[in-house]
């Protein structure tokens, strides 16, 4: 699944991966879909058709059932076995013409097969076919993931990033910390001026933090007026200062349903700049306490702290 929260699948450019041991029908492939929206990847044997598609994440693979050491049906198997491009539709092309090699396709997680010799037009539509099918997967995938409200990433969303980030800062050392947003008093913002006016913070809100973070970020919101903020490669210092300057960009706004009362957030972070042995769970709870130090302080303010040590981290130099 695409991890752009404004991923739009109409104008999307895709890209078809060739596995074929025929010279001749990678170039009348190129010569023949040239008119289609597509790049075309190529692949002269399995091993090496595998390797793109894990490295490239093609849209769709056209492979050749026929092929000299390793055939298309154990690249089928390869692929679907816990490969990281299992989910990539595949259309068998082949000139086996009998149906038990058909099922056998369909069995290892085919889409489609075409038979060899192909009919380019069939070919052409089949192939269309399927791409809007994996754009449809795509788009449901997405929406599963996406906040109704506000169109963040939702909680779901946060968990599966968030174990994944920390796996990354374990094994490469990568920079990466977390905060948790939560806005102030808002339940008296609901109990005062209704229920419309707190969703209508709650989309500023999401919006305001969009604008500021980083395309790597990954903004989600966490739950109820809680949001989180994922920053994979930057140090805590340095994710304080982004912090600082959404709590200060919000308690700036005016509302034109509430002109006299302005909103403020409070914000936990945590991060480090080397790799560290915290589980997910731990990490979060420990950036929740700090959150809570916010609220504590007064609200309205940012407190940041270094996950291992616990210490206090003030926001980097940029911020001066
Ligand atoms: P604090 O400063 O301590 O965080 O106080 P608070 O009032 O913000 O915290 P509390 O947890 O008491 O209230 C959170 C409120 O958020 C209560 C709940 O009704 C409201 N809320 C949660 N989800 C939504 C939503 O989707 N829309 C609206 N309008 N309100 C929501
Ligand atoms: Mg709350
Ligand atoms: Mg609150």
């Amino acid at each position: 699944m695409k991890q752009d929260l404004n991923n739009d699948t109409d104008d999307k450019r895709h890209s078809v991966l060739v596995i074929d041991d025929s010279e001749d029908v990678h170039r009348l492939l190129q010569a023949r879909l040239r008119q289609e929206n597509i790049d075309l990847l190529a692949a002269l044997d399995g091993r090496t058709g595998l390797a793109i598609a894990e490295q490239d994440s093609p849209s769709l693979i056209l492979l050749d059932l026929d092929m000299p050491d390793m055939d298309g049906f154990e690249v089928l198997r390869e692929l679907k076995d816990g490969s990281s491009a299992h989910d990539i539709p595949v259309i068998v092309l082949s000139g086996l013409h009998s149906p038990a090699d058909k099922v056998v396709a369909f069995d290892l997680g085919a889409v489609d097969y075409v038979t060899k010799p192909f009919d380019l037009m069939e070919l052409r539509v089949r192939l269309r076919a399927a791409l809007r099918m994996s754009d449809l997967v795509d788009m449901l995938a997405r929406l599963a993931h996406v906040d109704g409200l506000t169109g963040l990433w939702n909680r779901a969303h946060f968990d599966d990033r968030w174990a994944a980030c920390i796996s990354e800062n374990n094994r490469h050392g990568r920079p990466l910390s977390v905060a948790l947003f939560d806005l102030d008093h808002f339940k008296s913002i609901n109990d005062t001026y209704g229920h419309p006016a707190g969703d209508a913070v709650l989309q500023s809100f999401a919006k305001l933090i969009k604008r500021e973070c980083r395309a790597s970020d990954i903004p989600c919101r966490y739950g109820g007026e809680e949001f989180a903020l994922i920053m994979p490669d930057t140090a805590p210092e340095d994710a304080k200062f982004v912090c600082d300057r959404i709590r200060t960009e919000l308690a700036a706004l005016s509302w034109p349903a509430h002109p006299e009362r302005k909103i403020t957030v409070s914000i936990g972070v945590s991060g480090t700049d080397k790799s560290v042995a915290v589980t997910p769970e731990q990490w979060l709870e420990d950036t929740d306490k700090t959150l809570y130090r916010s609220k504590k302080g007064g609200r309205d303010q940012v407190t940041a702290i270094d996950v291992e040590s616990g210490n206090m981290v003030e926001a980097s130099a940029k911020a001066a």
